[in-house]
């Protein structure tokens, strides 16, 4: 694996940290939660637990996120039936990117730092990407040229007719 960034690198000093913490969007004080008031992508799957969405503004095709109906912040906090739910469903949605072709691995990510509502990243490391193998994808991700949010869109579409 390989930063996308050339060398030398300076490690910054740590900021102090910030206690308490910002609020994040869904929570007191914050911006409201963009899920629970519309303002996500439209789902491209949903059951009665999760609805599945496209990113925008990215430079992966195949790469989905999935969010609980209810408005809960992390696995801890699911529904007994949405926690037994999540496992099957993250295999099924890694099945279905693997059969989009040209994906080396699925990875999946739930950080909860922006937002306050349950949701998890499925990003697909494209095949022979050694570069952004580990933590390195979501940083190449992030610097290579985005691809349109119709085609973000429509592998989403992919994803879900393969499940
Ligand atoms: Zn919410």
């Amino acid at each position: 694996m390989r930063l996308p960034y050339a060398e030398p690198l300076n490690v910054l000093k740590l900021d102090d940290p910030v206690i308490p913490e910002p609020p994040r969007r869904g929570e007191p004080g914050g911006e409201p939660c963009g899920l629970c008031g519309g303002g996500a992508t439209a789902p491209v799957w949903g059951d009665d637990l999760f609805t599945m969405h496209p990113p925008v503004g990215g430079s992966l095709a195949g790469v989905v996120w999935v969010a609980s109906r209810e408005h809960v912040d992390s696995f801890r906090d699911l529904s007994k039936e949405a926690l037994a739910a999540f496992g099957p469903l993250a295999a099924r949605i890694e099945n279905a990117i693997l059969s989009l072709g040209d994906v080396g691995r699925v990875h999946l990510y739930r950080w909860g730092d922006g937002g306050s509502h349950f949701h998890v990243w499925f990003m697909p490391r494209p095949l022979g990407m050694i570069d952004a193998q580990n933590f390195m994808l979501p940083l190449w991700e992030d610097v290579l040229p985005n691809v349109t949010d119709e085609e973000l869109r429509a592998a989403a579409e992919r994803v879900a007719a393969a499940m």
